[in-house]
C-alpha cells in the first residue's frame, strides 16, 4: 500500500472509544480488480456490540450538552482532515471497492462536504414559538437530538454514505454506531481515525465490523437505540423495519431504485448523452440513482443510441489505479454473474447487445454494454442492474412514457430530457420519484434532500431536511405566566 500515513489503514474495529484489533477472528477484504488481500477486519462478538451501544448511550448525555458551535468545530476539523488526507483515503477506497482513483478522490471530497455542511447546520436546530390559545400561557417547540442512532452503510460509496449519515447525527447531538459494509470497512475505519484526531469525544462514534445479521438484530432489539438509518437493498430494509417494530424505532431507509431516463424528441441530444453517460456509468453503474431504464422517443431514438455508443466507446475498463481507467471492476463475481444473467435473458427475449468496449480478463470486470430493443416486461427493466449496461426502450407518447416510468415498485431518482419547459414542468409532477433531474444527470449534492418514495424507502439525507431526521420536537407549555 502506498500510503503517506499508514496509520489510516486500521485492521481494527472502534468499540466504545478504543481500537479493537483483529484477534483470531479476522475476515479478509480483497481488491475486486485482482483478488489481492487488502487487510482483515475483526468479526466482533455480540457482547462487544452491546458494549458499544452502552458507551454510545453513556456518551450521549455529555455530547448533547455541547453547543452547536462546539459540535460544528469538531466536524469542521474532521472535514479538513479528510481533505488533507484525501489521497490516502482515495487509495484505500480504490483498493477495497475498485472504483477509479479519480472517482475515489471525488467521493472523498463529497464525503467531506457532508461533514462541512452539517457542521454548519449544527448551529441551526431552530424551534418555534406558537401564539398561546389561552391567556397566561407560553408555548414553545424546541428541537432535541434523538439519542443513540445506528447507521448501516453499503459498499458502493464507502465514505460518502458514512458521512451522509454520521455527520447529521453528530451535528444534531446524537451519538452513533456505524456498521460499514463488509466489502469496504477500511474506508469507514480511516474516517474514524480522523474523527478521533479531530477531537470527537469517546463513545460518540463506534465503528463495528462483523456479522451483518447479528449486528443488525442487536441494533433492532436495543432499547437504547432510537433510530436506524440504512442504505442498501430493499429486502434487508424491509427486514430491518420488521425487526425494529419491536422497539418502535425511527427509521430512514434508502433502498433500491429503478431509475427511468426519458429522452423526448425535442431534447438536446448531446446534453442527454452527457447526462446518460454520467448517470449510467458512474461507479461502473453501481449507484442507486444510476439509470436503469432508458426510454427514448421514436424520432430521436437512433441518433441518441448512435451518440451514446460513441460516448461509451471512450470508456476504459480496468484496474482503478491504472492511469486512464474510467470503469473499475464490479464489487465481486456474483455481481458480474447477475448482470450477465439479466443481459442474456434480455437477448433471449429479443434485445440486441452492442459491446463497444472490452473488459480485461480476471477480476470482476464487466464490459460496458448498450442494449436496444428492450421491453418493459423483460427482467432487466424490472430489476436493479447495478452494472454498466444501458437498457434502451423506444416509446411514442408522453402519456405512455409516464405510465411506463411509474410502473415499478421503486421511486428513487428519475431523469427527463426535453427542451420544452412546459413539458418539463408537467412531467416532474407526474413522476412518482423522490429525486428528479430535468436536463441534469448528476443530482447528488450535500445541499439537497436525497431520498425515495414507494419501495425505495423514506427519510431524507443531505440538506436541512437531513438534519431534521436526527431531531425530535418537544412542545413545552408554560401556564400561569402573568
Ligand atoms: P448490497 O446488496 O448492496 O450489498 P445489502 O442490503 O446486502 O446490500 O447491504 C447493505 C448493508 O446492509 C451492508 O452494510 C450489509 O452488511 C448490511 N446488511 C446485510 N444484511 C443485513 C441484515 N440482515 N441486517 C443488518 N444489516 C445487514
Amino acid at each position: 500500500m502506498k500510503l503517506k500515513d499508514p496509520g489510516l489503514l486500521r485492521e481494527a474495529a472502534f468499540v466504545a472509544g478504543a481500537w479493537r484489533p483483529v484477534r483470531n477472528d479476522g475476515a479478509t477484504v480483497s481488491n475486486p480488480a485482482n483478488g489481492e488481500r487488502v487487510g482483515e477486519q475483526p468479526m466482533l462478538a455480540l457482547a462487544e456490540v452491546e458494549q458499544a451501544i452502552e458507551s454510545a448511550h453513556a456518551a450521549f448525555g455529555a455530547w448533547r450538552e455541547h453547543t452547536g458551535k462546539e459540535r460544528a468545530a469538531v466536524l469542521r476539523r474532521w472535514a479538513d482532515l479528510v481533505m488533507a488526507n484525501a489521497d490516502d483515503l482515495a487509495w484505500i477506497m480504490t483498493a477495497e471497492q475498485g472504483k477509479p482513483l479519480a472517482e475515489a478522490r471525488g467521493e472523498i471530497a463529497y464525503a467531506a462536504s457532508f461533514l462541512e455542511w452539517f457542521g454548519e447546520e449544527a448551529k441551526r436546530g431552530y424551534g418555534h414559538t406558537i401564539p398561546e390559545p389561552r391567556r397566561g400561557q407560553r408555548i414553545k417547540v424546541i428541537k432535541e437530538p434523538l439519542g443513540v442512532c445506528a447507521a448501516i452503510t453499503p459498499w458502493n460509496f464507502p465514505s460518502a454514505m458514512v458521512t451522509r449519515k454520521v455527520a447529521p447525527a453528530i451535528a444534531a447531538g446524537c451519538t452513533v454506531l456505524l456498521k460499514p459494509a463488509p466489502q469496504t470497512p477500511f474506508s469507514a475505519l480511516a474516517l474514524c481515525v480522523l474523527a478521533e484526531r479531530a477531537g470527537l469525544p469517546q463513545g460518540v462514534l463506534s465503528v463495528l465490523t462483523g456479522e451483518a445479521r447479528m449486528i443488525g438484530e442487536a441494533f433492532c432489539e436495543s432499547h437504547l437505540i432510537r433510530k436506524i438509518s440504512f442504505t442498501g437493498s430493499t429486502a434487508v430494509g424491509k427486514s430491518l423495519m420488521a425487526n425494529a417494530a419491536g422497539t418502535l424505532k425511527k427509521l430512514s431507509l434508502e433502498l433500491g431504485g429503478n431509475a427511468p431516463f426519458i429522452v423526448f424528441d425535442d431534447a438536446d441530444v448531446e446534453a442527454a448523452v452527457a447526462g446518460a453517460k454520467a448517470s449510467k456509468f458512474r461507479n461502473a453503474g453501481q449507484t442507486c440513482v444510476c439509470v436503469n431504464r432508458f426510454f427514448v422517443q421514436r424520432g430521436i431514438h437512433d441518433a441518441f443510441v448512435a451518440r451514446l455508443k460513441a460516448a461509451v466507446a471512450d470508456l476504459r475498463v480496468g484496474d482503478g489505479y491504472a492511469e486512464g481507467t474510467t470503469i473499475g471492476p464490479l464489487v465481486n463475481h456474483a455481481a458480474v454473474e447477475k448482470v450477465e444473467r439479466l443481459v442474456m435473458q434480455a437477448i433471449d427475449a429479443g434485445a440486441t447487445a452492442d459491446l463497444v468496449v472490452r473488459a480485461p480478463a480476471g477480476g470482476s470486470f464487466y464490459a460496458p454494454t448498450v442494449l436496444t430493443g428492450v421491453q418493459p416486461s423483460m427482467q432487466i427493466s424490472r430489476e436493479e442492474i447495478f452494472g454498466p449496461v444501458a437498457a434502451i426502450t423506444r416509446f411514442d407518447t408522453e402519456d405512455e412514457v409516464i405510465r411506463l416510468a411509474n410502473a415499478t415498485r421503486y421511486g428513487l431518482a428519475a431523469y427527463v430530457y426535453t427542451q420544452n419547459m412546459r413539458r418539463g414542468h408537467r412531467i416532474e409532477r407526474e413522476l412518482e420519484y423522490g429525486i428528479i433531474g430535468v436536463n441534469e444527470g448528476l443530482i447528488s449534492t450535500e445541499v439537497a434532500p436525497f431520498g425515495g418514495v414507494k419501495e425505495s424507502g423514506f427519510g431524507k439525507e443531505g440538506s436541512f431536511y437531513g438534519l431534521d431526521e436526527y431531531l425530535d420536537s418537544k412542545y413545552i407549555c408554560h401556564g400561569g405566566v402573568a
